[in-house]
């Protein structure tokens, strides 16, 4: 079945995703489901209602006019939001006057987002800057990704991508080609321990970046630190090896943020929250493996962010 293409933020001004100022879409729709992870509004292909309990006057507008009763009224006067029999119809966010819902994704048109991606050249070309496509995992939206792709180099703007790695790779062969810029995450090398925390295997994912080397040598892999998930010298010599067999010499470390478990029960799911390693706990533990890594891996290795 033909998948939407949905977005469901265009974030100008974006620092943390490539060189310079960037725009950054963000598309929805993952396979994996990263129990730590940052945009848990990303998972669905399709919009969904954000409830924002702290914005929440308790007005009970929503209450009347919700077809399928996904807002409940306790008897201590709050409003619990049934995600699971909410049919995003958006009737509560019009009648919503404290802005305590909000729906994630909407269909925009192609000249809507270039309109948004043009607004910025000036900052693109002054410091080196461009597009970034996100998500969600935006590889699986290659078709309205190739579009954009033309479009941008047409006009000159540079191209990067964030991707899980979780994508159909014959579907992206050619978009893998033309990116000037690729970012992939490897969240944990031992397989079992990837599907219990992503819920898919890692196999796909490791074959794709390993595919990818292939085609463009302007990739750079990102660890999501997650204390005692990831952390371990074991996970990291994994790593190491595949990196290396793999040609791979550039790596960001990346420190969890709970930012995903607030927007978990703003979507009314349960959540578990993760701690990032402290500082100073990895560097010390790290301090005598990464020199070892670093030259096993050339010296463009380990930016610690
Ligand atoms: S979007 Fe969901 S919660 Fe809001 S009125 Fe429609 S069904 Fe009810
Ligand atoms: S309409 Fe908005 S402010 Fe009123 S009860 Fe519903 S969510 Fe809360």
């Amino acid at each position: 079945m033909k998948q939407c293409d949905y977005i469901f933020q265009m974030q100008r001004l974006s620092v943390n995703d490539g060189e310079g100022i960037r725009t950054t879409i963000f598309f929805k729709g993952c396979n994996l489901r990263c129990k730590w992870c940052a945009n848990p509004e990303s998972w669905s292909f399709t919009p969904q209602i954000m409830f924002f309990s702290h914005k929440c006057s308790s007005c009970g507008h929503c209450l009347n006019i919700c077809p399928s009763h996904a807002n409940e009224l306790t008897d201590k006067n709050k409003i619990i939001f049934h995600s699971d029999i909410c049919i995003s119809c958006n009737a509560c966010i019009d009648v919503c006057s404290a802005k305590a819902r909000q729906t994630m994704g909407r269909n925009f048109s192609f000249t809507e987002v270039m309109t948004e991606i043009k607004k910025d050249m000036i900052f693109y070309e002054q410091s080196g800057g461009g597009v970034t496509f996100s998500g969600g995992e935006p590889l699986l939206h290659p078709d309205y990704i190739e579009k954009l792709l033309v479009y941008c180099q047409q006009l000159g703007i540079s191209t990067a991508v964030e991707s899980c790695g979780f994508f159909n790779f014959s579907q992206c062969r050619h978009l893998i080609e033309q990116f000037d810029m690729i970012f992939f995450d490897i969240k944990i090398m031992n397989d079992d321990l990837h599907i219990n925390y992503t819920g898919q295997s890692n196999k796909k994912i490791l074959q794709n970046i390993a595919q990818a080397t292939q085609l463009n040598p302007n990739i750079i892999i990102r660890v999501p630190l997650i204390n005692n998930i990831n952390t371990d010298i074991a996970n990291f010599e994994k790593l190491t090896y595949f990196m290396k067999k793999n040609k791979l010499n550039k790596i960001e470390l990346l420190p969890y943020h709970s930012l995903g478990y607030e927007k978990m029960l703003s979507l009314g799911k349960s959540a578990n929250k993760y701690t990032p390693p402290s500082t100073d706990t990895f560097l010390i533990k790290w301090e005598p493996h990464t020199r070892d890594f670093s030259r096993e891996l050339g010296d463009q290795t380990s930016q610690y962010v």
